[in-house]
């Protein structure tokens, strides 16, 4: 038998292709001293198991790789990542200018919990651009940004922004879900926070939660690492690994699902019971140019609206899916399709249209298949409207 010793060896000397697993609550100290002075260790190294593991520091370093980023904190899910970055950015007597087609949730929590805590939140137009400045206050603090927004798919002029708000020292984040850093990078165009809900592309299995938050800036890292920390928002090794291995097939994966969205896309323009496609890539976008200026990449996600018909010819439409799971999540290997009734739509003051929109994400089925698929759920779609 092998002593305790020689396995450790034994270990440091196997080398496979995949990141190691390390999972800990309590990380032990060589020394007393060591233990005494473990804080002097953060933000990067380790001191508990709230503080990371290197699974979590491997992942987020190719994260902040692919971001441009040099510092990246990960997170349990894609709402935590939001919610850690206003917590770490705003406090009370702030103001908080957050773009209206920002994911819903993160919405909910400016403008229930942090207005409680005494933030002045306010909802901006996505696409405002420049005009940003008149709405700018003594004390702004942050402008969050989501491009394109959620459900509406509006994109924001980031660089018009951001420039606006260096200009005054606030503070900009994004939420970049939509194409993945591999579609667009937010740092590059100045925005100091970027904010991925790793659930969708990176894991792109439907099957773990977990954020990013990616920045080039040493403080706001040192504080985002450390609400992280104090919050007990820790993230487990294993889902850790999983992301890691999302992101190895990221790219072939975007490029079948992106490619497959774009025929679908078509499809659906050519339809005569549509009456939008809401996608910033296709050459009817009003986004077209800023599309082409700052992305390199599309997201597979997008929202169709129908004729005007009622929620019982919406049943009939879903009623014929298939292929396309009824549900909220996107960016996985399954298609997914979500319904936006009119008054949640039409409760937004700036919106491109009224609503109900049909949400669809694609996945790696076959592109023919769901566009059958959709032209039969469209034929129940139309026998469903009284005429
Ligand atoms: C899903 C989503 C999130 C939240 O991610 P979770 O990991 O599900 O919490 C944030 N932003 C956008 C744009 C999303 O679509």
């Amino acid at each position: 038998m092998k002593d305790d010793t020689s396995h450790e060896q034994d270990a440091l000397d196997f080398v496979s292709l995949s990141p190691p697993v390390w999972r800990a609550s309590t990380v032990v100290f060589k020394t007393l001293e060591d233990f005494v002075s473990r804080k002097s260790r953060l933000p990067d190294g380790f001191t508990y198991g709230t503080t990371g593991t290197p699974t979590q520091r491997q992942l987020e370093s190719r994260i902040a790789a692919l971001d441009s980023a040099q510092h990246c904190v990960v997170t349990p899910s894609g709402q935590a990542a939001i919610c850690m970055v206003l917590l770490a950015t705003v406090r009370s007597g702030d103001h908080l200018l957050m773009t209206e087609s920002a994911y819903g949730p993160a919405k909910t929590f400016a403008l229930q919990h942090l207005t409680a805590l005494g933030v002045d939140v306010e909802l901006y137009e996505p696409r405002v651009g420049k005009n940003i400045e008149s709405l700018f206050r003594e004390n702004t603090r942050l402008v969050w940004l989501e491009s394109p927004g959620s459900v509406t798919m509006e994109l924001q002029d980031i660089p018009a922004i951001v420039e606006a708000a260096a200009s005054r020292k606030i503070t900009t984040a994004i939420d970049n879900t939509w194409a993945s850093a591999l579609g667009m990078k937010p740092l590059e165009l100045g925005v100091n926070i970027s904010v991925q809900a790793c659930t969708k592309y990176l894991g792109g299995h439907s099957d773990v939660l977990m954020g990013s938050i990616s920045t080039r800036d040493a403080d706001l890292y040192r504080a985002i690492r450390q609400l992280q920390a104090v919050m007990g928002q820790a993230v487990s090794a294993e889902d850790c690994f999983l992301i890691s291995r999302g992101m190895d097939t990221l790219s072939v994966r975007l490029r079948h699902q992106v490619d497959s969205t774009n025929q679908i896309a078509k499809f659906l323009q050519g339809h005569p019971l549509v009456k939008k496609v809401l996608l910033p890539s296709l050459n009817t976008s009003p986004d077209r140019l800023i599309w082409e200026r700052d992305f390199s990449g599309s997201g597979s996600l997008f929202s169709v609206e129908l004729t005007t018909a009622p929620l019982s010819a919406y049943t009939a439409m879903f009623g014929e899916f298939r292929h396309f799971a009824i549900g909220a999540s996107w960016g996985g290997v399954h298609s997914i399709a979500a319904f936006y009734p009119k008054e949640e739509i039409s409760a937004r003051r700036y919106r491109p249209c009224d609503g109900p929109l049909v949400r669809l994400s694609i996945g790696l089925e076959n592109a023919n298949d769901l566009i059958e698929e959709l032209d039969t759920a469209l034929q129940a779609f139309e026998k469903a409207i009284p005429s």
